[in-house]
């Protein structure tokens, strides 16, 4: 069987059939080492002289992520936002970029206080409406177009192809937070976008037991060397066990998204017509906004977040989170548990996302159980 012939989902299961060349492990070992010998001429002939930016525990995650996401290259870091925020601050101050309304809120919190002050022209549209960005841009000084898709925490999608080719016509970089989509569901890259950015805290890794990011790149070009030197020099890295264990989490990735991704279907489509529930945001639902897009753009599924608006108003909604027993009442996302939470809450002052509005991230759980205690805590 040649290797272009092996799937997705059998490269992964194996980690690239990664072997250790001396001790023919199949499963590597953590290396610790912050330091690597120099040759007696003073040289590196290992290639790696120092951890921060040369930890060989980086390589198969970063392997995998590249070959999956059908990039150039792929560098990890310590967290989903260290990771965002390299892909800003490679820009330079004055430069023009456009980021969505809705998405995710630390992100968006440090764009509009952090990247703002320090001179980034930081300017958020309706991301999902073509003709919004195409007004917005501004060819020559627009750098960068921010996409997160589906978007934290109302679902809706944005049409990377079409987002692209805006973007690309005014010479701006696209980038795409797919940490809801996975690579499972979605390759940006391959529908034009120049850079994908993970938060591999949550379905990447997938147990809930670290925080790491991801960049992967379709050329290796001069904002990309900028975004090198944010982790090699700025030192936004990633440990070493937690490289191993994202590694790890990784090789069950496609069943985790493909499990999260059915069930949370049949969660939104149990609860859609219910009385109780104002609304059911979920992209995979037939006429909620951007389901076209969505059913063109993620293959196999519509991804394991959706989120529900409560009947009753805001105090119910707390009351239903307050009231689950399987689902856990936690921030995050992407874990083999399932979480519910309410939202507005933890976004505080300032927040778009309705106050009735509950954020529910679906496990691998039996789904008729993950029903079952939704519906006891909505009749309380
Ligand atoms: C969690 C998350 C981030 C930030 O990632 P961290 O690993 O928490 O730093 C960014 N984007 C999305 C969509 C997320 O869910």
């Amino acid at each position: 069987m040649a290797e272009s012939d092996v799937h997705p989902e059998s490269f992964t299961a194996q980690g690239l059939g990664w072997v250790d060349e001396t001790t023919r492990a199949l499963v590597p070992s953590i290396p610790m080492s912050s330091t690597f010998l120099r040759d007696p001429d003073n040289g590196y002939s290992s290639g790696r002289i120092y951890m921060r930016d040369q930890n060989p525990a980086f390589e198969p995650a970063e392997a995998l992520i590249t070959k999956l996401e059908h990039g150039e290259q792929t560098l990890l870091f310590g967290s989903g936002m260290a990771a965002a925020t390299a892909v800003f601050m490679a820009l330079h101050p004055g430069d023009h970029v456009l980021a969505p309304k809705v998405m995710y809120w630390s992100l968006r919190n440090w764009l509009l206080n952090f990247a703002t002050s320090w001179g980034l022209d930081v300017e958020l549209i309706e991301m999902t409406d073509a003709a919004a960005v195409r007004s917005a841009i501004r060819p020559g000084s627009t750098k960068l177009v921010w996409v997160e898709t589906p978007a934290n925490p109302l679902w809706t999608t944005t049409d990377i192809a079409a987002t692209a080719e805006i973007a690309d016509e005014a010479g701006a970089l696209l980038a795409v937070d797919s940490t809801t989509a996975t690579p499972v569901l979605t390759q940006p890259l391959l529908l034009g976008a120049d850079l994908v950015m993970h938060s591999a805290t949550k379905y990447l890794n997938g147990h809930s037991d670290l925080t790491a990011g991801s960049l992967t790149t379709r050329a290796d070009n001069d904002h990309w060397q900028r975004v090198r030197s944010v982790r090699a020099q700025g030192g936004a890295t990633l440990g070493s066990v937690e490289s191993w264990l994202l590694s790890r989490g990784m090789r069950t990735l496609f069943l985790r998204v493909r499990a999260a991704s059915d069930s949370a279907l049949r969660i939104a489509e149990h609860f859609d017509h219910d009385d109780r529930v104002a609304e059911v945001l979920y992209p995979g639902l037939p006429g909620f906004q951007g389901h076209e897009v969505a059913a063109r753009q993620m293959q196999g599924g519509f991804g394991g977040m959706l989120s529900i608006r409560v009947a009753a108003g805001e105090a119910a909604a707390i009351g239903v989170a307050a009231n689950t027993k399987l689902w856990k009442r936690a921030t995050s996302l992407g874990g083999v548990e399932s979480l519910i939470e309410h939202r507005a809450s933890i976004e505080g002052a300032g927040t778009p996302v309705p106050l009735d509005l509950l954020r529910l991230s679906v496990g691998i759980e039996n789904p008729a159980d993950l029903i079952a205690d939704l519906d006891q805590a909505l009749n309380r």
